[in-house]
């Protein structure tokens, strides 16, 4: 299956959510199979990061959204760890600090996209915006409600300087989250990331849906596309993403840059008249 088409939101589709199994994990596939493809991509994606950073002429942008608990951590771990950290930055966004609301909302997201030839990734990103910030109203409808044509031109901006961008919501379901705070509850090396924030959310369950589907729908765009991952299951969240990633990197078509020295000459320079001299050296002995 393909799932680079399979979890596409078409661009200008009204997506609804309640639609969307959360629990897919495609037929015959199983945690076991999942896990040699996994690694499968995860090298062809070591190798495609290994030749941007050396081409480069372009970069990659991935946007983690999705709810608490829905495993944006753990894909960064699991899956973008297999990353080169020299061409690789992640940046998690909480609340904005002063500075960051002094300016327009995109200022804090437009410092962390990625340079030529690098790859970066957003824990929580510009969607943020629209989403809780909807959600709570920290900012009157007449100001989120244009974020999404500015999001859409952002994008196009870091499209048009070639930055790829691939967007991926994590869709779990409410009983789905519930257990995952249970599990945080049972381990104490975990405790650390529960917040009451997180239960104080859950009765927003609808409201935070009604936002999500409107920025999948209205954002997903030919070169900004969202995708959206069945995600209830760990190992096929990250069977599907890595996927994703090594198939978009590979349809690049990325090539090394051509040397700007003449190989030949260096070779017989530094390398066969060294050997030479080594041999001549040990012949007068
Ligand atoms: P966590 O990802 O669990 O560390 O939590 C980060 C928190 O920051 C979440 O509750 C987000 O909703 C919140 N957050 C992120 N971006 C914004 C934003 N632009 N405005 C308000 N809250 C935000
Ligand atoms: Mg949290």
């Amino acid at each position: 299956m393909d799932y680079c088409k399979q979890f596409r939101v078409t661009p200008g589709s009204k997506v609804d959510l309640s639609q969307i199994d959360a629990g897919y994990k495609d037929g015959q596939k199983s945690r076991a199979t999942a896990s040699t493809e996994i690694k499968a991509y995860q090298k062809k994606m070591q190798e495609l990061q290994y030749l941007m950073y050396a081409e480069g002429k372009r970069s990659l942008l991935i946007c983690l959204q999705g709810g608490d608990a829905a495993g944006k951590d753990g894909t960064i771990k699991h899956v973008l760890g297999a990353m080169n950290p020299q061409g690789c930055r992640v940046t998690g966004f909480k609340v904005p600090s002063h500075t960051e609301a002094a300016h327009d909302f995109l200022w804090r997201y437009h410092r962390a996209t990625p340079e030529r030839g690098q790859v970066a990734i957003f824990n929580r990103s510009h969607y943020e915006d629209v989403l809780v910030v909807r959600v709570h109203n920290l900012v009157p409808e007449a100001v989120w409600s244009k974020r999404y044509e500015h999001i859409n031109h952002f994008e196009k901006l870091l499209h048009d300087n070639n930055t790829h961008i691939l967007k991926f919501y994590l869709h779990i379901d409410a009983e789905e989250q519930l257990k995952r705070f249970k599990k945080r509850i049972d381990d104490p090396k975990r405790h650390w990331k529960i917040s009451d924030s997180d239960y104080a959310e859950r009765p927003l369950w609808h409201e935070y849906t009604q936002a999500f589907e409107a920025a999948l729908s209205k954002c997903s765009t030919e070169h900004a596309p969202w995708f959206i991952i069945p995600s209830n299951h760990k190992w096929f969240r990250n069977l599907a993403i890595s996927h994703i990633v090594a198939e978009t990197l590979e349809s690049l078509n990325m090539q090394f840059p051509e040397p700007t020295v003449d190989i030949n000459e260096i070779k017989q320079k530094y390398h066969e008249m060294v050997e030479e001299e080594k041999e001549e050296e040990e012949n007068s002995k």
